[in-house]
């Protein structure tokens, strides 16, 4: 037999959990919000309901995808790419990642402090580019042992002195693996000892094959030091980014991922999120992983305060309950009480899961029972 905790239940009822405590009260059951309830309690209070328990108790009320709103085509607009840069180390990423932000974003727009937040995002004739700023291999590994996918292009920085690494090879299965399509920044080849095509020779053995010579992978090549080449690098991503004709509905509730969150000693959790459909906006009532809350503030890659967030932009946010973790999935609900129940039974699951570790059953096998 499959049990429910009476919040989990009181969320897939959509109703308060002092109201299921209260039913069951009357019923003479004395429960707690976090009391697990067998199928003859579940049954006696559905019925009060209405509601005929196999088809309300098989949704997962903990699986954000189960309130996903789908897009109509109409509703879709164009939104920024998200990159992620990657390649061995003392290749060049994080110059890379500084040079582009340097010479992008201009003093009086940062008002001289620019924070980091995990991502930037940049203009170039017009359009913005989203830059994760976390180390690439971290942001591909850890979110997408998660199933989160937040890159649309993958930067791979290979050093003309040193050629295809280790790493190298790593990232190009980590941008295969996750489909997105791969740009070659050849960096330092303002060094002696620079030899771009060694490095474009080494790398047709991965697949990657240049333009030049028959195939379809963009090759750039740049001083991300000497802030050579990146004007040709930031036109790429635009053309790719035209190709791949990434789109959002900015106009819907917010949805996206966690790119880093810790907890701040004066403000509490904080979170950098990525936006990824939708337009987040402060008071938002939001789930985050296992955390909840109303978003109290938003801050952007510049420091500054805003009060909405578009597809593709990143965002520092306080007012959640709890840290949650990268590549966490977030969602902002219309309605704050159904926020607030899913938010505790994610919390309570996040418990149940992390007391039950080890365990032989699964809460997964508990919950198919039902
Ligand atoms: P990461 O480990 O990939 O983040 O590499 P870094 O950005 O930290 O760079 C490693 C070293 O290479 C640093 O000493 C950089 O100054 C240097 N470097 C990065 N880009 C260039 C470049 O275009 N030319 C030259 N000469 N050195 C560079
Ligand atoms: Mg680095």
């Amino acid at each position: 037999k499959g049990s429910l905790a009476v919040s989990e239940l009181a969320a897939k009822l959509h109703r308060e959990s002092a109201e299921i405590i209260k039913k069951l009260f009357l019923q003479g059951v004395m429960a707690t919000k976090n009391q697990e309830l067998d199928k003859d309690a579940i049954e006696l209070i559905c019925a009060e309901y209405d509601v005929e328990v196999e088809e309300e108790v098989d949704v997962d009320v903990t699986d954000l995808d189960n309130y996903k709103i789908e897009d109509k085509e109409d509703d879709l607009q164009e939104r920024p790419a998200v990159v992620t840069i990657m390649g061995h180390v003392d290749h060049g990423k994080t110059t890379l990642l500084d040079s582009i932000r340097d010479t992008k974003v201009t003093e009086g727009e940062a008002g001289g402090i620019t924070q980091h937040i995990g991502a930037y995002q940049i203009e170039e004739n017009g359009k913005k580019i989203t830059f994760l700023d976390t180390p690439g291999h971290a942001a591909f590994t850890s979110m997408r042992s998660r199933g989160a996918q937040v890159t649309d292009i993958a930067i791979l920085v290979v050093a003309a002195d040193d050629g295809v690494m280790p790493q190298t090879v790593e990232a190009i299965n980590h941008a295969k693996a996750a489909e997105v399509p791969i740009i070659i920044a050849v960096n330092k080849i303002d060094l002696e000892g620079a030899n771009p095509d060694r490095v474009m020779q080494e790398l047709t053995e991965h697949g990657l094959i240049p333009e030049d010579w028959g195939g379809d992978t963009i090759f750039v090549q740049l001083s991300a030091k000497k802030r050579e080449g990146i004007d040709d690098l930031l036109e790429m991503i635009l053309l790719v980014t035209e190709v791949e004709e990434l789109k959002a509905n900015p106009n819907r509730p917010a949805e996206g991922t966690v790119i880093e969150a810790q907890l701040d000693k004066g403000r509490g959790p904080v979170a950098t999120l990525l936006v990824q459909n939708g337009t987040m906006h402060v008071g938002d009532s939001i789930v985050v992983g296992h955390s909840y809350g109303r978003v109290r503030a938003m801050v952007n890659d510049l420091g500054r305060r805003v009060k909405t967030a578009a597809p593709s932009t990143p965002v520092e946010i306080t007012g959640l309950n709890s840290v949650p973790n990268a590549g966490d999935q977030f969602m902002v609900f219309k309605d704050e009480k159904q926020a607030r129940q899913v938010g505790e039974a994610k919390q309570q699951r996040q418990v149940e899961e992390n007391r039950s570790s080890g365990a032989r059953v699964s809460l997964d096998d508990l919950f198919n029972q039902i």
